[in-house]
């Protein structure tokens, strides 16, 4: 019965696409971690403020867990909704300046449900090339119809809405803030104007914004210092605030919609009371604690400024993401066995999640890495890169 799957499992395989489980986190403190017994380094971790390991917010969660226990029970509209919801829900809305938001329980569901509920059969999506698999899937799942505009071309999208706009009911353009596998950051004050200019909603996700962009480190919004209430803000709490669950931030009527009509904050249950302690400490730390942020930006400079050094291609980064580029799939993945023999973990990135012949290893870079680190991460990217004929 199961034969065609095998079938597909060894195509993977041969054309070096073939995915496993990486060996687990036997032991981990944010930036450092235990596999297979070896210590090794990450530089490949979302957890940008090293947020899951900061005193603070760990105590706030233990304390969750002593007061609320662990599960909600419930989700939010019938026996799931506490207390700690709303408190975040709040928090939430007020670092991202919007009225008001809504926590789901991760980003991949928050985009899924927005997106499924502000649009439908007989409107248009227009979304950019490279963003991230839970938008595609949440257009997907809204049946509007779905066009597709080159990356962060302003002028390709103009294009589109003078071609389609007015065959449709509603349109929505959507953008990764921070795209995820090149960490470059979307034309978002020239889209705001499409936006407004083609009667379209806009939509952010700053998953990998939120924490490392801004002043206040709110997002690409506050990074373009964009006054609009319009904009509809989703993201994660799963990366730099070092927990867990998904959010929209926006006016109060979207949010009240959505608590009616996203069925992936209707039908699932709500966060646990200790994740939720924990985004709100990681608010709060986030708030108090800016050099956190200077503190990234130095990091991701010096690691960036070493690797060119070393003569590695690596594309110009505005966030935490640095994208080595390699090209084939079995080099990367070369590569990153190499470093992980030095103690240096970063995963290879594949298509389908990059496209064919641009497959990479994502670096990312953490505030809480120690200038040895870096170093120690340089040296063995050296020695990796010559190991297999990249520099
Ligand atoms: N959006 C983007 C741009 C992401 O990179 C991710 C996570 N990889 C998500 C959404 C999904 O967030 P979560 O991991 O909280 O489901």
């Amino acid at each position: 019965m199961f034969r065609f799957l095998e079938k597909e499992l060894e195509l993977l395989k041969e054309s070096s696409l073939y995915r496993q489980l990486p060996g687990p986190l036997e032991e981990f403190n944010g930036s450092r971690a235990i596999i297979n017994g070896q210590e090794v380094l990450l530089f490949s971790s979302n957890n940008y403020l090293g947020m899951s390991h900061h005193p603070r917010v760990k105590a706030a969660t233990l304390e969750a867990v002593e007061r609320w226990g662990t599960g909600s029970g419930g989700s939010r509209l019938t026996t799931g909704n506490f207390v700690l919801h709303r408190q975040l829900e709040e928090r939430i809305a007020r670092f991202k300046s919007t009225e008001d938001a809504i926590v789901f329980s991760s980003g991949y569901l928050a985009n899924l449900g927005v997106i499924s509920a502000l649009v439908g059969q007989g409107d248009l999506v227009l979304s950019d090339e490279l963003n991230h698999a839970s938008i595609i899937d949440g257009c997907r799942l809204s049946r509007a119809t779905v066009k597709v505009f080159r990356h962060k071309d302003v002028a390709h999208l103009k294009d589109i809405l003078l071609a389609e706009r007015n065959s449709y009911r509603r349109c929505l353009i959507v953008t990764d803030g921070v795209f995820s596998m090149d960490g470059d950051i979307a034309p978002l004050p020239q889209l705001l104007q499409l936006a407004e200019e083609f009667q379209s909603l806009l939509m952010v996700d700053d998953a990998h914004a939120t924490g490392v962009l801004g002043k206040r480190g709110a997002g690409t919004v506050e990074h373009f210092g964009l006054e609009n209430k319009n904009i509809i803000q989703v993201g994660t709490l799963s990366k730099a605030l070092g927990s867990e669950g998904g959010y929209v931030a926006g006016n109060v009527i979207l949010i009240d919609y959505l608590r009616n009509r996203a069925r992936s904050f209707i039908f699932s249950t709500a966060l646990s009371p200790p994740i939720v302690a924990a985004a709100i400490a990681a608010l709060d730390v986030l708030e108090e604690e800016l050099y956190l942020l200077d503190q990234l930006h130095a990091n991701v400079r010096q690691f960036y400024k070493g690797l060119k050094e070393l003569g590695f291609e690596v594309l110009p980064t505005e966030s935490a993401i640095i994208p080595l580029m390699v090209g084939e799939s079995h080099r990367t993945l070369a590569l990153s066995s190499a470093l992980a023999e030095k103690g240096v973990f970063v995963p290879a990135i594949r298509p389908p999640t990059v496209p064919e012949g641009t497959s990479r290893l994502r670096i990312t870079v953490m505030a809480t890495h120690k200038p040895e680190d870096i170093q120690r991460a340089l040296e063995a990217f050296l020695w990796a890169g010559k190991r297999v004929g990249l520099i």
